[in-house]
């Protein structure tokens, strides 16, 4: 059975990588039936974030990633927090030391700080030079004894380390290359290295996903398996998320958490879309880019990864996500969820509150293929709510182009002020006696009265726009006035 994890440090909010990274494993276990598990990886305490666990299970879980096991889960293999496993470590770690695979560092700060210097100065891929695994047993056992602080080390053995990458194919690692890691820190807490390796084996993980930025760990957790005697999972290392410029995606060029793009009125299935492309192709051939999460879960596959990097192309989220706002309208969805859903980027849209769940459903779906983010709606609807102020700049531009003679725009021959009021005026009582007031009747009576005035149909079209919507595009007429109904159509229309 797959098992794979999720491990955060908690460091603060989740970013578009780490999404991606959850999305994938959780995606893999799903595809496959397997388990996904959420591990808090929060051994360096001096980088822990308060409320960063809560943060990030509430953004994954906005997504619709949900883990099977975890901190809030729970599950039969945890606790799923690194710091409450301190004693799981520790065990490990004498085990180790026991079975020659580790020893006790003993060296100080000051010395490991000029080693560090020798060895950059040296250009050298490692600095500890191994001082402390000469200490006899007698030496040891003394320093113990007076309490020294110290740390244990893994005892890398000469040679070289191949990891089969299910992304990257073979990589190999030469251990002149890696220093004796710390295993566990004088406070007690072990390091990342220690801990990943020990948990990803009792937590049962058999694939291992994560960013590449972990690759150069791999060849130190596959000597800890095999120093431990427990197997060793698969890896799959996931190429780096770039921005515009192939930089390494950073917060300077722009939103990297998940609560921004929330904020900013993206959909969480469009969000989920798009990031599930960043590094995964659909089978060969396919053009399929719009998918739903259950169509992510029958789809996903690791063979489609690739390892180079993928830029993070806003312009390409705002397309996808304006294809699942669209089907948020056309998929069935229940109308209240979907007002649910955008209401709250309307706030500035007067006298919501006096209209109902049908109506609000209706205004938006009229000008869902218009919006690639859920506060673009704002300036589109608000005419539906409240007649426009037709004193606005806007409003004013508007009538400038339509109403005044030889301004173009028009079809020839251009209309003067004179005719464009008798022409309203006309149109308005013909919809007045208009029986079954909806959108297709009301343009062929709009068609109908341009073509006996030989006027273009925009002639007509605008100054009946301006007057129901203040804005010079929106959704096809007959539609707007059918919605509006007849009563407020007939209210915002000058009569003679
Ligand atoms: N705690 C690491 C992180 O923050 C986990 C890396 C791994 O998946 O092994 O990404």
């Amino acid at each position: 059975r797959v098992r794979v994890r999720y491990a955060p440090s908690p460091t603060g909010y989740l970013h578009l990588g780490g999404l991606r990274t959850a999305l994938f494993n959780y995606l893999f276990a799903k595809a496959s039936g397997g388990d996904f598990l959420m591990r808090i990886e929060d051994t360096d305490q001096t980088r822990k974030v308060e409320g960063s666990v809560e943060a990030l299970t509430k953004s994954l879980h906005w997504c619709g990633v949900h883990e099977d096991e975890g901190p809030t889960a729970g599950g039969p293999h945890g606790p799923y927090v690194q710091s409450e496993r301190l004693h799981i470590y520790k065990e490990h770690a004498e085990r180790l030391i026991h079975e020659g695979h580790a020893y006790r560092c003993f060296c100080s700060q000051d010395r490991l700080a000029s080693l560090r210097e020798a060895a950059t100065r040296a250009g050298s891929g490692t600095m500890y030079d191994r001082a402390c695994l000469g200490l006899t047993p007698a030496q040891v056992d003394a320093k113990l004894a007076a309490n020294e602080a110290h740390t244990v080390r893994l005892k890398v053995p000469e040679g070289k380390t191949t990891l089969k990458d299910m992304v990257r194919g073979y990589v190999q690692f030469d251990h002149s290359v890696i220093d004796d890691q710390v295993l566990m820190k004088s406070d007690g807490f072990p390091t990342y290295h220690l801990a990943n390796v020990v948990d990803d084996y009792m937590m049962q993980i058999t694939h291992v996903i994560r960013g590449e930025e972990w690759l150069s760990s791999t060849p130190k957790h596959i000597l800890l398996y095999n120093a431990l005697g427990y197997r060793v999972p698969q890896f799959a290392h996931l190429g780096l998320l770039l921005n515009e410029d192939r930089s390494k995606l950073s917060k300077r060029q722009g939103d990297v958490a998940v609560e921004d793009f929330q904020k900013k009125g993206f959909l969480a299935e469009g969000l989920v879309n798009f990031v599930a492309l960043l590094g995964w192709n659909p089978a060969e051939g396919s053009t399929k880019e719009i998918f739903t999460m259950p169509e992510l879960q029958a789809h996903f596959s690791m063979d489609h990864i690739n390892k180079s990097g993928s830029v993070v192309n806003i312009e390409r989220l705002r397309w996808i996500n304006s294809r699942h706002i669209r089907s948020l309208f056309e998929s069935g969805a229940p109308k209240a969820d979907t007002v649910a859903v955008v209401r709250p980027y309307l706030g500035d849209v007067a006298n919501l509150d006096a209209f109902d769940t049908e109506y609000i459903w209706g205004a938006l779906s009229l000008m869902k293929e218009r919006v690639s983010a859920l506060p673009e709606f704002t300036p589109l609807v608000h005419y539906f709510f409240a007649a426009p102020d037709l004193d606005s700049a806007e409003s004013a531009a508007m009538r400038a182009k339509y109403f005044q003679e030889n301004t173009g725009g028009l079809e020839p021959p251009s209309v003067d002020l004179a005719v464009v009021d008798a022409i309203v005026h006309d149109v308005r009582a013909q919809l007045a006696a208009l029986d079954s007031f909806d959108g297709k009747a009301i343009m062929d009576l709009i068609k109908r009265a341009a073509k006996e005035r030989k006027l273009g149909v925009k002639a007509v079209l605008m100054p009946l726009r301006y007057y129901l919507t203040g804005m010079e595009v929106g959704a096809s007429l007959g539609e707007t006035m059918e919605h509006l109904g007849k009563a407020e159509t007939l209210a915002r229309l000058p009569s003679a």
